[in-house]
């Protein structure tokens, strides 16, 4: 496994994932697993988050107790399905600023095609955490993290749920900086670009649109 991959193994993660991958979940419920996923994700993911102290009162005396420091994160849906991850870290993270960037995936070429993008302010100076379901051929999240650097971004994670073998590569080639959490990683691609076992479409599947 590649130095800036980590698969996030968890009990609850696996067996929440499974009830995913089954075609015959209904989007409801797929939503709620993506949720709850990405809840316990973030916790992993998050797990280095600086921290600095201030004094409080508790009922009982004062003391220096923890509190995040630095700068507020970001976190970066890449649409539309990453809005699925996005929900629960924000469950997490309710203070984090939020970007989204549109990228479609050109049925032929499978190349990314960016339609929309909306970043917060002061961007590079904060910690990106970018989020997406699918790593499959690694152009999406590719095209994503250039738009970000271009943006001046230095510190970005990828966070997703299901990673195929020929994405990993691909985005460890093209920004080898990027940390990758998933919580599995599939067989392969098949030749529409899809990740076999998988879980089919991911946006199709939370929004019941086939
Ligand atoms: N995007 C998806 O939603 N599913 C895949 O299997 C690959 C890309």
């Amino acid at each position: 496994m590649p130095d800036n991959l980590t698969r996030i193994d968890h009990p609850l993660i696996a067996h929440k994932l499974s009830l995913m991958r089954d075609k015959a979940t209904p989007a409801a419920i797929f939503r709620q697993l993506l949720r709850e996923i990405s809840l316990l994700m973030a916790y992993e993911v998050l797990r280095d988050l600086p921290l600095t102290t201030r004094p409080i009162d508790t009922p009982l005396e004062t003391m220096d107790a923890p509190f995040l420091a630095g700068r507020k994160l970001v976190l970066v849906s890449i649409l539309r399905a990453g809005n699925g991850l996005l929900d629960g870290m924000l469950d997490l993270v309710p203070s984090a600023r939020v970007g989204h960037i549109g990228l479609y995936r050109d049925p032929d070429t499978l190349a990314a095609v960016e339609y929309y993008l909306k970043l917060p302010t002061n961007v590079a100076e904060r910690p990106v955490i970018l989020v997406d379901p699918m790593l499959a051929t690694g152009n999406s999240v590719s095209a994503a993290v250039a738009r970000l650097k271009q943006h001046d971004c230095r510190d970005i994670r990828f966070v997703c749920l299901l990673a195929a073998p020929e994405g990993i590569a691909a985005l460890g080639k093209a920004h080898p900086d990027v940390r990758v959490f998933t919580a599995a990683i599939d067989s392969h691609l098949n030749d529409h670009g899809y990740i076999v076992p998988g879980l089919g479409d991911a946006g199709d599947r939370m929004y019941g649109t086939k």
